[in-house]
C-alpha cells in the first residue's frame, strides 16, 4: 500500500462537488489529487478562476492549446458549447487534422484562426515550452475577440526574480541549451516537452509589451478546494 502524507475532505470547484484532496508526496503541485476528477491544485486555480472572471464560460467560444485530458478540459468540452482543443504535432500542417489521432494540430507561434474568433483561450502548462513565446502570446492576442482573455496556468519559478530563456531554436532547426535540459509531461509525446523558459511575475509585463494585453496574477491558497501547492499562480491576459 502506499502511503498518503496527507489528505483533507474539501469542494472541488472541477467535480463542483465535496470530495477528498490526498496526496503520497510532500510536493503538492504534482500530487494533491482530487479523488473525484483526479485533478491537481493547479487546475482547480484555473477552474476557480474562470469562474469568478468568466461566469458565462459555457456560453464563450473556447479554445485549448494542449490538453491533458483531465479536471477542466474534460469540464470544459463537456460543459460548453463551443469549446474546441488542438495540440502540436510537428509532422502534421498546421490548421490540419492528426491522420491516426484525428486531433487539430496548431502551432501557438502560427495559429489558423482568423482574427478576433475566440473568447477564451486556455492553456495548461504549455506557455513555459514555447521556443518563441513573443510570437505566441502576440498569436493569442490576435485570434481573442475584445473583451475576450487568455486565461492559462505556467510554473512561476522565477517568482520575482527575471524570467530566463533556458533553450533557444537556432535557424538550422538545433537547439541551443542555457540550462541543464528539463522535460515536462507531454499528453501526445512519450519523450516529453521540454522547458523553453523559467518564467518570473514579470511575465505579465512581457505580454503588456509583446501584445498590449494587461494580465493578472492570481495567487490562490485555499486547502478547502484544494488549492494549495507552489507555482499555482493563474495569469489573465485582457484583449481589449
Ligand atoms: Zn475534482
Amino acid at each position: 500500500m502506499t502511503e498518503i502524507v496527507f489528505s483533507q475532505e474539501g469542494y472541488c470547484p472541477i467535480c463542483d462537488a465535496p470530495s477528498t484532496f490526498s496526496s503520497q508526496y510532500e510536493w503538492f503541485r504534482d500530487h494533491l489529487v482530487c479523488s473525484g476528477c483526479a485533478s491537481i491544485p493547479r487546475e482547480r486555480a484555473l477552474m476557480r478562476v474562470l469562474q469568478e472572471f468568466f461566469p458565462n464560460y459555457r456560453d464563450l467560444v473556447v479554445h485549448e492549446s494542449s490538453p491533458g485530458g483531465r479536471g477542466v478540459s474534460l469540464k470544459l468540452g463537456r460543459e460548453c458549447r463551443n469549446y474546441s482543443y488542438s495540440h502540436y504535432f510537428d509532422d502534421v500542417a498546421p490548421g490540419a487534422l492528426h491522420p491516426t489521432r484525428g486531433e487539430r494540430c496548431e502551432n501557438l507561434e502560427g495559429l489558423t484562426f482568423a482574427d478576433s474568433t475566440i473568447d477564451l483561450m486556455i492553456s495548461q502548462d504549455v506557455m513555459e515550452h514555447i521556443f518563441e513565446p513573443a510570437a505566441a502570446f502576440r498569436e493569442i492576442a490576435r485570434v481573442l475577440k475584445p473583451g475576450g482573455a487568455h486565461v492559462f496556468t505556467a510554473p512561476l519559478v522565477n517568482k520575482a526574480k527575471p524570467s530566463q530563456r533556458r533553450a533557444q531554436r537556432l535557424n538550422d532547426g538545433s537547439i541551443r541549451h542555457f540550462f541543464e535540459p528539463e522535460y515536462h509531461g507531454n499528453p501526445v509525446d512519450p519523450e516529453g516537452s521540454l522547458v523553453t523558459m523559467n518564467w518570473g511575475y514579470d511575465i505579465a509585463s512581457f505580454i503588456l509589451t509583446e501584445t498590449g494585453m494587461p494580465s493578472v496574477v492570481i495567487q490562490i491558497d485555499d486547502i478547502s478546494s484544494g488549492i494549495r501547492a507552489e507555482y499555482i499562480e493563474v495569469v489573465v491576459s485582457f484583449k481589449h
